[in-house]
C-alpha cells in the first residue's frame, strides 16, 4: 500500500479530493515502468484538477500530479531498469493518466528522461514543469535571436512559478529582465532572482491601444489575455513574444498591427507534448545554467496532505515561486 491524493468527482459535478492509500492494483495497466516518487510538485495546473475549477481531470478517479521524480522500481520498456533515476513532466499525467502526487506510479517508459547529472529528485522537483517551461520560453527567445544586448525583456507572472525561474535564468544569461507583478513587496525578491526593475502588473492588464512606446525585445508571458495584448503591443519591431500561460485568462483580443507594422513574432510553449529530445534540451540547460542557490529561495516544501490546501492558493496567486511536494 502506498499514499496517494485520489480525485473523484461527485454527483453534482464537482471535485472531491483526499489522501488515501492505494496499492499497485490501482495503478494504470498500459503503463510499463512503475516508479516510486520521491518528490513531486504543485504546479498551477495541478491546483485547477484538486479543486476542480477547470475541467482537467478527463479519467476518473484520478490521482493529480503532472511532475514527478523518483527512481524506477520495475519495467518491461527496454530504456529503463529498476534503480534508473528520472524525471516525468506532463504527456497528460495527472489529466488522463494517474499522476505523482502519490508514492508510487506506473507511467510509460517513451514519457520519461534521465535526470541530468547534478540535479537530484528534489531539485527537479522545485524546478518542475514551471520551470522547464520557463526554459522552454528562454530557449525560444534565444533561437530568435534575441540579442541580451539590444534592450528589455519582460517577464509577467514574475512572482509565479514560471516567471520566477524564468527570471532567473534569463538574468543569468546576461538578459536586462523587468518582471511585471501584482506582488509589489516582493520587489526585493524579484530583484535578487535578477530582475533589473520591477513594474506593477495592473499597468499591463486592461485593455489597451493596439500599438504602444516599443519596449521590450523579448517577453516571457505566463499571463494571457489583456497583459498579453499589451506586452505584444509594446514589443520592439523584429522582436518575440513567447505565450506560455493563460493566469489572467484565455482570452486575447488583440490586433495583428504589432505583427504586420512591426514584424512581432509571438512563439507558442508546449510543455505538455514537447518531443523527448526538445524536454532532454531544456533540462541539459537547466542542469548546466539555472542557480540552485536562486532556485532554493523561491522553494518551500510541503508534504502530501498540504498540497490538498495549498491547491486553491495558487489559484489564487498567493503562492511565490514553486512549492515542491515531498510525499514520503
Ligand atoms: P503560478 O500560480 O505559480 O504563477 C502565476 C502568476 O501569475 C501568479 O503568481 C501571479 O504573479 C500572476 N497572476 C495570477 N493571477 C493573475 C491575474 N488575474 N492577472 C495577472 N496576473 C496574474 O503558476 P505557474 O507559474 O506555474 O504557471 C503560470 C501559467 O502558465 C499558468 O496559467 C499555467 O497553466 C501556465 N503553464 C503553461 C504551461 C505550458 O505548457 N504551456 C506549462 C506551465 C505552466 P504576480 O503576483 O507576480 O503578478
Amino acid at each position: 500500500m502506498f499514499n496517494a491524493i485520489l480525485l473523484n468527482k461527485n454527483d453534482d459535478g464537482t471535485t472531491n479530493a483526499q489522501m488515501t492509500q492505494l496499492d499497485q492494483s490501482h495503478l494504470p495497466a498500459d503503463g510499463d515502468v512503475t516508479v516510486r516518487i520521491e518528490y513531486s510538485t504543485i504546479n498551477y495546473k495541478d491546483g485547477l484538477a484538486i479543486t476542480g475549477k477547470m475541467p482537467v481531470v478527463r479519467t476518473w478517479p484520478m490521482v493529480p500530479g503532472i511532475d514527478g521524480a523518483g527512481e524506477v522500481i520495475a519495467s518491461s520498456h527496454p530504456d529503463w531498469k529498476a534503480g534508473d533515476p528520472f524525471i516525468l513532466n506532463g504527456w497528460g499525467v495527472g489529466e488522463t493518466h494517474m499522476g505523482c502526487l502519490a508514492q508510487q506510479a506506473k507511467l510509460k517508459g517513451d514519457w520519461l528522461i534521465k535526470r541530468p547529472a547534478g540535479i537530484s529528485a528534489r531539485t527537479a522537483m522545485a524546478i518542475g514543469t514551471a520551470g522547464y517551461t520557463a526554459m522552454l520560453s528562454a530557449l525560444a527567445l534565444e533561437e530568435q535571436g534575441v540579442d541580451k544586448n539590444s534592450g528589455e525583456i519582460l517577464v509577467t507572472g514574475a512572482s509565479g512559478g514560471v516567471g520566477s525561474i524564468a527570471i532567473a535564468i534569463l538574468s543569468g544569461w546576461g538578459y536586462r529582465v523587468v518582471a511585471s507583478t501584482g506582488k509589489l513587496d516582493e520587489a526585493d525578491y524579484l530583484r535578487s532572482l535578477g530582475a533589473t526593475e520591477v513594474i506593477d502588473r495592473a499597468a499591463l492588464s486592461a485593455p489597451g491601444k493596439p500599438l504602444q512606446k516599443e519596449r521590450w525585445i523579448g517577453v516571457v508571458d505566463s499571463v494571457g489575455s489583456h497583459t498579453l495584448a499589451n506586452a505584444v503591443a509594446q514589443t520592439c519591431y523584429g522582436g518575440t513574444v513567447t505565450a506560455c500561460g493563460l493566469a489572467q485568462g484565455m482570452d486575447f483580443s488583440a490586433s495583428v498591427a504589432p505583427f504586420i507594422l512591426r514584424g512581432v513574432r509571438l512563439i507558442g510553449i508546449d510543455s505538455v507534448m514537447a518531443p523527448i529530445a526538445r524536454r532532454i534540451a531544456a533540462w541539459q540547460r537547466l542542469a548546466t545554467d539555472l542557480d540552485l542557490e536562486k532556485l532554493a529561495t523561491i522553494t518551500q516544501e510541503i508534504s502530501l496532505a498540504q498540497a490538498l490546501v495549498k491547491a486553491p492558493e495558487i489559484l489564487a496567486g498567493k503562492v511565490r515561486g514553486r512549492l515542491v511536494v515531498n510525499v514520503n
